[in-house]
């Protein structure tokens, strides 16, 4: 099947309130600009330095989406251009974003990660790590981020029930924080969970935004890197 026939399924199937990442990571730009062709206009990568040479070479109307683990010392080279970090999991590292975003002029959408999995591997924040920092002096003094939401990736498992667990206790943790902190703002919108092989019950569960990668592209490769 052809990753044009891929895009088009998945977008017939999903609600139009939910937006559809395409996670391109490993893919080359060549393959990338198929999916582009196709209408798919939003793409997310988890590494720093794969995004920032997709993000030269490939056209710049391309909204692009970094969903993976982000070390303090890298947010320079995202920053005049990410649309939104999905994996948000420290003060510390928000407040580098904030200072990045300022010296480009930007305010930089962010997505806190949450750790939902029963995996310990898996980054995010507990839920009172959240409520720390969201309460704290120092995150309210933040002028050029803008928290629009939660991610959370479900534990690796082909049991479908556990999985719906996970996202569901971040979908109700997610409208808690919505009430609490942000005064259900309209900003506070998005919810960032589900991949290919778990997308619908995420959706189910409240998902807003899916983070889709085999599904499109295939399965991926990965070389050297
Ligand atoms: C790779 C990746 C995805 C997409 O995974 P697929 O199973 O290929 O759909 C989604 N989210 C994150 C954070 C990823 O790293």
């Amino acid at each position: 099947m052809s990753i044009h026939h891929n895009i088009n399924q998945i977008k017939d199937e999903i609600p139009a309130h939910v937006t559809l990442v395409a996670i391109s990571k490993t893919h080359p730009p060549a393959i990338i600009m198929e999916a582009y062709n196709a209408g798919q206009s939003i793409f997310g990568e988890n590494k720093v330095q794969e995004l920032v040479s997709k993000y030269e070479v490939m056209p710049k109307d391309i909204e692009w989406h970094l969903v993976g683990h982000l070390q303090t010392n890298k947010v320079k080279y995202i920053a005049t251009f990410v649309n939104l970090i999905h994996s948000v999991d420290s003060l510390k590292l928000l407040k580098e974003i904030d200072k990045q975003a300022a010296k480009n002029n930007r305010v930089i959408n962010c997505l806190f990660q949450m750790h939902i999995a029963e995996e310990e591997t898996k980054f995010g924040l507990a839920h009172d790590e959240l409520v720390d920092i969201l309460k704290s002096q120092e995150f309210r003094l933040l002028k050029n981020i803008q928290i629009v939401g939660l991610m959370g990736m479900a534990t690796f498992t082909d049991d479908m029930e556990q999985v719906r667990k996970e996202f569901r206790g971040l979908s109700i943790f997610f409208n808690q924080v919505k009430k609490d902190f942000f005064n259900n703002s309209s900003d506070f919108i998005t919810l960032s969970m589900g991949m290919s092989s778990d997308y619908r019950v995420a959706i189910e569960e409240g998902s807003t935004m899916i983070r889709v990668g085999s599904n499109i592209f295939g399965d991926r490769f990965y070389g050297t890197n």
